[in-house]
């Protein structure tokens, strides 16, 4: 696995305080998942953040689902969130858990805290709950259960679980200080009715406990040593904390908070990302536009690429946005090294080479990665008849312009050196051929006199390129800020996605696995697509554009 560079950051500075200092002989972490949407790139740094301290310190990290809330979870997204975290390089190795794992404990615990005088069966209504729960300036009220004896507690929890209840008619709650300025100590709720199915234990329970009181003893249950979530909880640390202290779990981790990853042009929320999916904004949770990691893979970025991008934004505590350009470098620059290129005509003009024999195809060698000799070559199809982008063509060039013109000679990229005679038009004034005479002289593109040839472009041989779908893709939203607006529906990019329905590709990409990344030269980085490309139809994604300076390098290279 193509592993980032560590760069230090606060949390791994109380990791190996922590070894150093032999308060741990081993780091164990966990990422925490609920199964109720998929993973979005938020969610990558969570997971490179707890697998890549594990990887880097010889620790472990599991993986565990957080499946307390039934009428939100599935199997088709525990499923699909397993599946992201492999794709991103990954393993859990045999620790793969759930929070229902620990359901029977969790219950042992709650009763151990009744009897233990530390949680009560509460009997107001919501309404009255809400009303009693004081506010940020106001001590809270004690209900008037609060004082239940322990029998009558342990009965009425009995009953709570034996599905005797309907669905908010009771709750279980720590019984902790409802004076606390600290909310969260108000007596929370632990344990609520829900007379519902779960996706894993089936009609086994009626209640289920709350994800405050579930999360920190799961961790206590694997000798979680690091438990790092994000700055939202760092108000429910004492919860965290007191809950332990209660109770006979084997050992008692630490919660570290961290600034959630925020990325503009975006959204992050998976209510909102619930809703672009279910309103059918955009194709499905994989819709290359989405920042899913469905999306992502679907649109093109690597694994490693997103690994990398996570050690880049690092680790803090203070929260931030982070610009998607720093996303793309980090694909840009991964796949710059590892992408093979081809060539690609997204906007096709016919070219039509005069002087070259009617019925021969040659083959010619273009180099698949012109910075790696490692990627070595292949054959491409040379013809009389050609095609080339629209805008590599101007019949009255301006100053500055060096591709084809009348009069004008071109390299084409590993063909030939040709020059422009004259052209055909339609009725509305457009070109519609390009009439050349190519110099025999200099197969490959090199000219034997060493002539000055400023301009190269790219070039899809018409008797044995193939057609293709190609989908341009651009950023989902055009505001930086779309999670912030009322309505984030208003600010779609109406632009985000362009469908170029027959594209020229050179005949190689007839070949490309779905997935495969490759560099149309010149043009960008694209993928052939996972669900819809086949070997009888081509279908590829532009993951990114090239970096601006494309231009410059390229003519440093010609
Ligand atoms: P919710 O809890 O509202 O359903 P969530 O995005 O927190 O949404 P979880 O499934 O609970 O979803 O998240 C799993 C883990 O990923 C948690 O530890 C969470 O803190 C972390 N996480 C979620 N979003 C981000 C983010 N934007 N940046 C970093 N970590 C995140
Ligand atoms: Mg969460």
């Amino acid at each position: 696995m193509d592993t980032p560079a560590p760069r230090s950051n606060f949390i791994r500075d109380i990791i190996e305080d922590d070894l150093r200092e032999g308060r741990h002989q081993r780091i164990v972490t966990r990422f925490p998942p609920e199964p109720n949407g998929y993973l979005h790139i938020g969610h990558a740094k969570s997971i490179c953040l707890n697998f890549g301290a594990a990887r880097d310190y010889a620790g472990q990290c599991n993986l565990r689902f957080d499946d307390t809330n039934p009428e939100k979870e599935s199997d088709e997204f525990e499923q699909s969130i397993a599946d992201d975290v492999q794709w991103l390089g990954f393993s859990w190795e045999e620790r793969y858990f759930h929070a229902s794992d620990y359901f029977e404990q969790l219950h042992d615990f709650a009763v151990h805290l009744i009897q233990h005088g530390k949680a009560y069966v509460d009997s107001q209504s919501a309404e009255e709950t809400r009303l009693n729960r004081g506010t940020l300036t106001e001590a809270g009220r004690a209900s008037p259960y609060r004082d239940r004896s322990i029998e009558e507690n342990l009965d009425l929890f009995a009953r709570m679980r034996a599905g005797e209840f309907a669905d908010g008619a009771h709750v279980l709650r720590a019984r902790i200080d409802m004076a606390s300025p600290n909310i969260n100590l108000r007596d929370p709720t632990i344990y609520r009715i829900r007379r519902v199915a779960h996706h894993r234990t089936g009609a086994s329970w009626s209640i289920y406990p709350m994800y405050d009181y579930t999360h920190c003893i799961s961790d206590a249950l694997e000798g979680i040593t690091h438990s790092l979530c994000t700055l939202e909880f760092e108000d429910h640390r004492p919860l965290y904390d007191w809950v332990l202290d209660q109770l006979p779990v084997p050992c008692h981790p630490r919660q570290i908070e961290f600034a959630r990853l925020e990325l503009n042009y975006t959204i992050t929320s998976k209510r909102k990302l619930h809703a672009l999916v279910h309103e059918g904004l955009v194709s499905g949770w994989d819709d290359p536009r989405m920042p899913t990691l469905k999306g992502l893979r679907r649109r093109g970025y690597p694994p490693a690429a997103i690994r990398e991008f996570c050690e880049r934004v690092g680790l803090t505590k203070k929260q931030t946005t982070i610009d998607m350009g720093v996303l793309e470098t980090c694909v840009r620059e991964d796949l710059d090294r590892n992408a093979p290129r081809v060539m690609a005509v997204l906007d096709p003009v016919k070219v039509v080479i005069d002087n070259y024999p009617a019925d021969l195809v040659e083959q010619l060698p273009a180099a698949n990665h012109p910075k790696d000799p490692a990627f070595g070559e292949r054959q491409i199809g040379f013809s009389r008849e050609v095609y080339i982008e629209r805008e590599d063509f101007m019949e009255e060039p301006p100053k500055g312009f060096f591709r084809l013109a009348p009069g004008r000679e071109v390299r084409l990229r590993y063909g030939y050196l040709v020059t422009c005679t004259h052209v055909e038009k339609n009725a509305a004034g457009d070109v519609t051929t390009i009439h050349c005479q190519y110099d025999p002289a200099t197969r490959g593109g090199n000219a034997p006199d060493n002539r000055q040839v400023k301009g190269t472009i790219h070039w899809v041989s018409a008797a044995t390129g193939i057609s293709a779908e190609v989908r341009l893709y651009d950023r989902l939203f055009n505001i930086a800020d779309p999670g912030s607006e009322d309505d984030f529906r208003q600010h779609l990019n109406p632009d985000s996605q362009r469908v170029i329905p027959d594209a020229k590709l050179e005949a190689s990409l007839a070949e490309a696995a779905p997935g495969a990344s490759v560099q149309f030269e010149r043009l960008g980085y694209f993928c052939a697509d996972l669900r819809d490309h086949s070997a009888g139809r081509a279908v590829f994604n532009r993951t990114v554009t090239l970096r601006d300076t494309w231009a410059k390098a390229q003519g440093k290279r010609d």
